[in-house]
């Protein structure tokens, strides 16, 4: 009696325990589905390099000798959702077992549960992936203890016995911020290697995309730059421990628009190879931590750390916060944001030079670096108070990489400080004077840096303070915000007041800035 095995787009792991063995019996679904463009705009870019790797893996599974059928749009759309399409595929094939790995999307995973099919076994299994499986989530998170980054990462190093030394942590610290995170200069900026890019030929499936009327935004080459298979995504690993890595802790926040890799820098945009699970993160920590032993002049303890915090720390950290806190996490509005996402959101078609110059690569690339999402943009619609709403949709569209379990505790968390508090400890709230000292956006900039009132004041400083009036009761008595206040509440009433004033014409006119 055949067995069917649901494989989503996102579960491209060609190590799964599911493949170690060929059996005639089973047979592999890879499916384009019209639900999943569809729940959100995503970036063509992202649709088109799932779409790609889910060809090339099912490509893989057939070579190795397994049954496979790999359905592109033409062969699903006119089935309305997933439960359709398989239903309708268990009865052509006669399946008596639906076998599927537990989606890391909430949505996807009430769907599959919720679904029946009279006389077919349904189970769902483990996708293998992450370092710590779903079943012992609640050993670590639970909606009520809210746990702390720090805390999690700490254990997580102890337990799995990455960069240790006899129980204490490699070097003596858990922690080198002190020396990475640095701003870049020109020249250094300059410096950067290359970028791992492909060109991957997606035609077809921009095609393919047309002839269906799937709505994207942002643009897409014909060659595409995102690795698409595993051997890709193992050549972008290497290419990152060898030229990357060893400056990638320094150079983590930095923001510049110098220099033709300026939109990368010493990041590894591995996140694409990683959320579709090409890649395992124990893999990418081994390579990692293997630069660094072999290399140690070349690739410092300081470097590994950093992106090691990365991995193993906040993203097995988000997770464990979006398990323990959906479904209401989605709709988490702590700090009641209302206003509309401005429409240049989605053209870049603004005079603030840093949101400019992120959001124009974002449409570019599908690829915004982290202080870029968190620092620029991010913060750009904390202090405008936008609805998390519209920012989650713009962050879960635009980005490659972007899929829920990351990206929403990334952004209403993280982010937005929509969830209260739960995963960041304090607001990322910044004026441009972090922006000024990250980057250089600021030289180049209509507006001015250093004003806080007057028609040049850069808007990050008015709507900053506005922000930090406006949300006086919650964060005054924050004992990492006191001095904040403190200088709000020592300026003159004449002083406040312009500022304040500069932040409501920000605020009336947010399309125009
Ligand atoms: P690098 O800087 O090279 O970091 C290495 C890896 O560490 C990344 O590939 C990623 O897997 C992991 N990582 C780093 N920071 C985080 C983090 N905060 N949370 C989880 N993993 C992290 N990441 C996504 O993968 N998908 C998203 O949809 C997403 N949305 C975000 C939205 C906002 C508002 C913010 C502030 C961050 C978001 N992030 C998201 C986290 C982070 O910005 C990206 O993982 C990173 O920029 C991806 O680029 P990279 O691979 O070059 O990362």
């Amino acid at each position: 009696t055949p067995t069917l095995r649901l494989i989503l787009g996102d579960q491209l792991n060609p190590h799964h325990s599911w493949y170690d063995r060929v059996d005639q019996q089973c047979l592999y679904v890879v499916a384009e589905l019209k639900q999943e463009t569809g729940y959100v705009r995503h970036h063509l870019q992202k649709v088109a390099a799932l779409f790609l790797a889910m060809e090339a893996f099912a490509r893989h599974l057939a070579e190795q000798g397994h049954q496979v059928v790999h359905l592109p749009l033409d062969d699903t759309t006119r089935f309305a959702d997933l439960p359709e399409l398989l239903t309708h595929l268990c009865a052509l094939h006669e399946v008596a077992r639906l076998e599927y790995q537990l989606p890391d999307e909430y949505r996807l995973t009430r769907q599959l549960a919720d679904l029946r099919l009279p006389g077919i076994e349904i189970r769902g299994v483990e996708s293998e992936h992450f370092l710590l499986p779903r079943a012992r989530l609640n050993q670590y998170f639970s909606a009520d203890h809210p746990l702390k980054m720090e805390t999690f990462y700490r254990r997580m190093r102890r337990e799995l016995g990455i960069l240790m030394d006899e129980g204490k942590p490699s070097g003596g610290r858990w922690n080198f911020d002190a020396r990475n995170r640095h701003p870049i200069s020109d020249d250094e900026a300059r410096a950067v290697p290359q970028p791992c890019l492909f060109a991957n030929d997606c035609r077809p499936v921009l095609a393919r995309l047309r002839r269906h009327g799937i709505d994207t935004l942002g643009h897409c080459p014909e060659q595409l730059i995102w690795p698409v298979t595993r051997l890709q995504a193992l050549q972008q690993l290497q290419h990152f421990c060898r030229h990357l890595l060893p400056r990638f802790g320094q150079f983590q926040d930095a923001l510049t628009e110098t220099g033709p890799h300026a939109w990368t820098l010493y990041h590894s945009r591995l996140s694409f190879a990683l959320n579709t699970k090409m890649l395992h993160p124990m893999e990418v920590i081994r390579a990692a931590v293997a630069a660094h032993e072999y290399h140690p002049e070349r690739v410092d303890l300081a470097q590994v750390e950093g992106f090691v915090r990365q991995i193993l720390g906040w993203r097995e950290f988000v997770r464990g916060i979006y398990w323990s806190r959906m479904p209401g996490y989605a709709k988490e509005n702590a700090l009641g944001a209302r206003r509309p996402l401005p429409g240049w959101f989605w053209t870049g078609h603004t005079r603030m030079r840093c949101l400019a110059r992120a959001i124009d690569q974002s449409l570019t690339h599908g690829y915004a670096h982290h202080i870029q999402r968190l620092m620029v943009t991010g913060t750009f619609c904390l202090l405008a108070g936008i609805d998390p709403d519209e920012v989650d949709q713009w962050y879960l569209g635009i980005y490659v990489d972007a899929f829920q379990w990351v990206e929403l505790p990334n952004t209403r968390g993280m982010s937005q400080y929509a969830d209260g508090g739960v995963l960041a400890t304090k607001p990322y709230a910044a004026s441009a004077n972090y922006l000024n000292r990250m980057g250089n956006h600021c030289q180049r900039c209509p507006y001015d840096p250093k004003q806080k009132s007057g028609d040049h004041a850069c808007p990050f400083n008015s709507l900053y303070w506005h922000f930090i009036h406006r949300h006086s009761d919650r964060f005054a008595r924050h004992p990492r915000m006191g001095m904040i206040y403190r200088h709000w509440f020592g300026l003159a009433p004449k002083q406040q007041d312009a500022v304040l004033e500069r932040a409501r014409q920000c605020l009336a006119s947010l399309e125009q800035l």
